[in-house]
């Protein structure tokens, strides 16, 4: 028989499978060794081995030395990530507090501006009021980018000088956010993780800044994610939570090959919510994390 997809594509069930392309319908004792296999294939999705051991463990319980199909094996182990997944897919709470300040981190090229862009535009498009601080003040493309995506959402985009105080910039748009009446404010920041500790300093001196204004600011502190990175996402969640307050994920290029299994490690050593999901380079592709969505992506 024909393998039913090709290697680079093939998910978790096809691996299952075999090269030899068994039907689906081919049934597997569900004993150590299957159980061995379907944890080293969860590894290799980026799940990292505490939570693969969890999964497997939960899908043996009161099943060990059953037969199943491999449908109902992957049904089975879907329906387990989903499990831990549903209490983190929250959408990013909005609050009568005016404006609601979120600040976004993550390393550069996660897709921070994208993001920050196509939140603006659903933002608006629900009628918010919303403004930018383009707050990587060293990075003339980031700001540039910024720019472009204000223009396509409607939303103003507030910039300084290049290599200019962030944090003064943010107390800025603390002010221009009040006095348009704006519901929200998204901060950019930088991403420069050579210097942990500059970049420690950056963000809490615009955290010190803004709550001149709003002690209770920022309200939302959003990691931004690169699915691509793979395990690299866990050590990065560490990272930011060390030098800022992270109070939820938003995990870009779900689009691409990447699947996002590390989604599954964070959810269960953090538990941070996910916010939304990147699915593309385009204003409109940002969507709600769906756990049931991602789990039969993951390993169909
Ligand atoms: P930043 O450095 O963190 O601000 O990252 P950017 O927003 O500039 O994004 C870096 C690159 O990733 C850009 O080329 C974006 O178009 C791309 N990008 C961002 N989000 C997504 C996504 O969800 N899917 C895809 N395919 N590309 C994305």
């Amino acid at each position: 028989a024909e393998p039913d997809e090709p290697a680079p594509k093939r998910g978790i069930l096809g691996r299952l499978m075999g090269r030899g392309g068994a039907a689906p319908v081919a049934r597997r004792v569900l004993d150590d060794a299957m159980l061995e296999q379907l944890e080293e294939l969860l590894i290799t999705a980026d799940m990292g081995v505490d939570t693969a051991l969890r999964v497997t463990a939960n899908m043996a319980e009161g099943r060990l030395g059953k037969k199943l199909s491999v449908t109902e094996i992957k049904t089975l182990m879907s329906d387990e990530i989903a499990r831990i997944m549903e209490p983190v897919a929250k959408p990013l709470p909005i609050y009568a507090k005016k404006p609601q300040v979120v600040l976004v981190v993550g390393v550069n090229g996660s897709g921070k501006t994208t993001t920050i862009g196509k939140l603006a535009s659903q933002f608006c498009a629900a009628g918010k009021k919303v403004v930018i601080a383009a707050g990587d003040t060293f990075r003339a493309a980031a700001v540039e980018q910024l720019q472009v995506w204000g223009e396509r959402a409607g939303v103003p985009v507030l910039t300084a000088a290049h290599g200019s105080d962030p944090a003064s910039l943010a107390f800025d748009a603390m002010v221009k956010a009040e006095e348009d009446g704006a519901d929200l404010l998204m901060i950019d920041t930088a991403g420069r993780l050579q210097n942990r500790g500059d970049l420690m300093e950056e963000l809490a001196k615009i955290v010190r800044v803004i709550r001149k204004k709003d002690p209770d600011a920022p309200h939302n502190t959003l990691l931004v994610l690169d699915a691509t990175t793979g395990q690299n996402a866990v050590n990065q969640v560490k990272v930011f939570q060390d030098i800022s307050d992270v109070s939820g994920l938003v995990m870009t290029k779900l689009d691409g090959t990447a699947k996002g299994g590390v989604l599954v490690a964070l959810a269960d050593k953090f538990g941070l919510p996910i916010h939304a999901i990147g699915v593309g380079e385009q204003i409109d592709d940002l969507q709600a994390f769906d756990p049931q969505d991602f789990a039969d992506a993951l390993t169909g």
